[in-house]
């Protein structure tokens, strides 16, 4: 038994439940990696028949872009729907194929996406944990090892750090355009759900910017945008004409909206007051909505329909 094989022996006595492949220790980027996957291992594609895989903004980009669809399109056709915490936080996963577990893009020769595969599948069998200690303002990278008996993976006499093995899986460029995403989303943990606009809005903006970028252009030339908010012709340009720039202000748009946090688009003047007003409009229209099909609910639970024994004659009314 080598020293590795010590190393996954003392961190299995520490993990959570008796079956869970992560093992609990967090590791630094300079740890070594003993691993190699290759076409000729006994297990080749056994980790993509049984997927799991979350998908970061900056992944459907790339995923979007290869299959030639609209985000919209992308998200209807390869992605389900989850909770990312318990304060409804939208997150996506890809979608298996129908009826089974497998990732729709495996293929025997391996991946059919493979240069643009998403995070989750260079990182694999290193877990990537974004974390911010309450005295730092910015996350730090930090690792897991997901050790599976399936992988065979594990048995290669490769060694290399886990920054090493990072680098050859463009797992770290991946990093890199996630960082604005990683960021907001620890900010909306910490910040729980009581902060910001209802929580229903706020998920649904958050969505939009997050995944769904197509529909968040229309939305950054709509008139409800641009009657709100004050931005130069060339800024608005430069977005339009690049998806990333336009991810990295969407997060930066987020912050401002759910945290208050500094302005990258000014409001225009009486804009705040505009939309108080539409608010509180809106909200007025609800309640209304709601006392009337309170009231019909009352009328259906105690009198007898038209005609029928026991009509009171209310139902005349109508
Ligand atoms: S995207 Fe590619 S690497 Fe990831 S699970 Fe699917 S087939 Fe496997
Ligand atoms: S070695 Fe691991 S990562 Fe590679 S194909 Fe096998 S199960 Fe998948």
């Amino acid at each position: 038994m080598d020293q590795y094989d010590d190393q996954f022996k003392n961190l299995a006595k520490d993990a959570p439940f008796e079956h869970s492949p992560v093992m609990p220790n967090m590791l630094d980027g300079d740890t070594p990696l003993k691993f190699r996957c290759h076409k000729d291992v006994k297990c080749w594609n056994v980790c993509c028949g049984n997927i799991d895989i979350t998908l970061t903004p900056y992944d459907i980009l790339r995923l979007k872009n290869r299959l030639g669809l609209s985000s919209g399109e992308f998200l209807k056709k390869h992605t389900v729907p989850y909770e990312i915490d318990k304060d409804g936080t939208p997150g996506v996963k890809l979608r298996a194929v129908e009826g089974g577990t497998a990732c729709q893009f495996m293929v025997p020769e391996g991946c059919s996406v493979y240069e643009d595969r998403p995070t989750a599948c260079r990182y694999y069998p290193v877990a990537l944990l974004s974390v911010r200690r309450s005295d730092e303002y910015t996350d730090r990278l930090s690792f897991a090892l997901v050790q599976e008996a399936t992988c065979l993976g594990h048995q290669e006499p490769d060694t290399q750090t886990i920054d090493q093995y990072r680098q050859g899986q463009g797992a770290a460029e991946y990093d890199e355009k996630g960082r604005g995403w990683r960021q907001l989303i620890l900010k909306k943990k910490s910040a729980g759900p009581a902060i910001g606009k209802p929580p229903i809005i706020s998920n649904q903006l958050f969505f939009m910017v997050s995944y769904d970028i197509d529909r968040f252009r229309a939305f950054v030339v709509s008139d409800a945008f641009n009657t709100t908010y004050d931005m130069p012709v060339e800024t608005l340009a430069e977005l339009l004409a690049d998806d990333e720039k336009l991810m990295d202000f969407g997060y930066a748009f987020l912050r401002q909206v759910l945290f208050g946090e500094d302005k990258i688009v000014l409001e225009k003047d009486g804009a705040y007051e505009a939309r108080t007003e539409r608010l509180k409009a809106q909200a007025e229209q609800i309640k209304a909505e709601f006392l009337a099909n309170r009231d019909k609910i009352e009328d259906e639970k105690y009198c007898a329909p038209p005609g029928q024994p026991g009509d009171c004659g209310c139902g005349d009314k109508d």
